[in-house]
């Protein structure tokens, strides 16, 4: 079966689609680049904002275009994901052609589910959406020609249910995978080409899986068992909540050289009212002191964060502790968004909701703010060096690209270098979209 997956949104997503790869090429399957030339289109949805959803139907219009050209059978659609796990009516009413609506704790039936439409055995659609995450990692991640760099999720769900989320809507409770299943895949990721290993969870630091000798296991154990992985060169996890930060991180950050020096720490928001109305779980200063301890331990720590600005009833003064919370930590990076109600959130329906136009104002003031300390943390390295992983090859002759260890894309030219080796780079320039460098010596 030739098949084509699109993925939307985020890093969960990306793993979560190359596990439905996976199970399409164990099942004999084969890839194509264009949906056209597929018999199976996968669509594996994101849930985060209105805009998304839109664009997903726009993109099941397409493929209705496409299914009118053919018998029905011979080009079954599947919406994956998120959105499939919350709209799946909606999209059935929307989209009556489509062929399957799979939540995220249903990848692992992809092939098989297809085989069925296939074979004419499903006479309407079918409909797979529990929020058990258990059966999706029953099927072992077979690892055939991956990346230098590979996303391995540990951890699935979230209980803590802040208030504007819809993800412990979509992905169900907390889900944590074996030590033994994470370091088995682990190698085998690391056996098809991969260096760096991202981790990835909703809440990827709350993660409870079971240990080695039994028992419950936590990440920083995690990471000093990943830290033994042979060939593994970086180590990296995402998404951390900072309640979550704890001493034990902190000494993982101290210990293991191959973890990166560099944390995704989400804010939110530097007001105490507004993280108690988001149902944050920790206050301003208890994310500076997180942020002081990670820094005590591993001086050269950098930290990147999330933002929302705009969120219901927030008060000129409660985002005057935003920017402050921004200056105090100076981010290498940070992402920053207009509060978006989604449906079903507690947040959604709260009073007070912020206008469009005093969100954009605040948006564009935090970005500013943002985007200099980026700059700013992107010039310290000129004249300095940083290891690089090379992870492709660049536009010009001999050029390749990659990620220093604080997640800078850097750009350089040598002809002893190739993809996958970690390159000591001096960076000679910032320019707009990366840093520039040379090879030492
Ligand atoms: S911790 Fe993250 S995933 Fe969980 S509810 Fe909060 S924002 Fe959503």
């Amino acid at each position: 079966m030739r098949f084509f997956i699109k993925s939307y949104g985020c890093q969960m997503n990306s793993y979560d689609s190359q596990r439905m790869s996976d199970a399409f090429i164990a099942a004999g399957g084969e890839a194509v680049s264009k949906p056209e030339e597929a018999d199976v289109v996968v669509l594996n949805t994101c849930s985060i904002r209105d805009k998304v959803d839109e664009k997903v139907f726009s993109d099941l219009g397409r493929l209705k275009i496409i299914k009118d050209e053919k018998s029905p059978n011979d080009f079954i659609i599947i919406v994956a994901g998120c959105m499939a796990q919350l709209r799946s009516k909606d999209i059935l009413k929307r989209a009556p052609y489509v062929d399957a609506i799979l939540g995220p704790q249903n990848i692992g039936q992809i092939s098989e589910v297809a085989t069925d439409i296939a074979k004419n055995k499903a006479l309407d659609a079918i409909v797979s959406i529990s929020s058990d995450a258990r059966e999706k990692f029953l099927q072992p991640a077979s690892a055939s020609n991956r990346s230098v760099s590979e996303f391995l999720t540990i951890q699935e769900g979230c209980d803590n249910f802040c208030a504007y989320c819809i993800v412990p809507y979509t992905r169900g409770r907390e889900f944590s995978r074996s030590v033994a299943d994470i370091v088995a895949e682990a190698k085998n990721l690391v056996a098809a080409g991969a260096k760096e290993i991202t981790l990835l969870g909703q809440n990827v630091n709350s993660y409870r899986g079971e240990g080695l000798n039994g028992g419950k296991s936590n990440l920083a154990n995690l990471l000093y068992e990943l830290a033994n992985v042979a060939g593994l060169k970086r180590l990296r996890y995402l998404t951390s909540n900072p309640k979550d930060v704890n001493e034990r991180i902190a000494e993982a950050h101290r210990d293991i050289e191959i973890l990166a020096p560099f944390l995704h720490l989400p804010a939110q928001s530097g007001s105490d009212g507004i993280l108690k109305k988001m149902n944050r779980k920790y206050s301003n200063s208890e994310y500076l002191e997180k942020i002081e301890m990670l820094r005590e331990h591993r001086p050269d720590i950098a930290f990147s964060s999330d933002f929302i600005v705009g969120f219901p009833g927030e008060t000129d003064e409660d985002f005057q502790q935003t920017l402050k919370l921004a200056e105090k930590v100076r981010y290498a990076q940070a992402y920053s968004f207009k509060y978006s109600p989604r449906p079903g959130t507690p947040a959604a329906r709260m009073d007070d909701q912020i206008s469009e136009s005093v969100k954009s104002e605040r948006l564009r003031i935090l970005q500013d703010l943002l985007n200099n300390q980026q700059t700013e943390f992107n010039e310290n390295f000129v004249g300095r060096s940083l290891k690089v992983l090379l992870v492709k090859s660049g536009k010009h002759k001999n050029q390749l690209t990659g990620r220093s260890e604080y997640s800078q894309a850097v750009s350089v030219c040598a002809n002893n270098i190739s993809i996958g080796d970690i390159a000591e780079v001096k960076i000679t320039e910032n320019a707009s979209h990366s840093l520039i460098g040379v090879i030492e010596p």
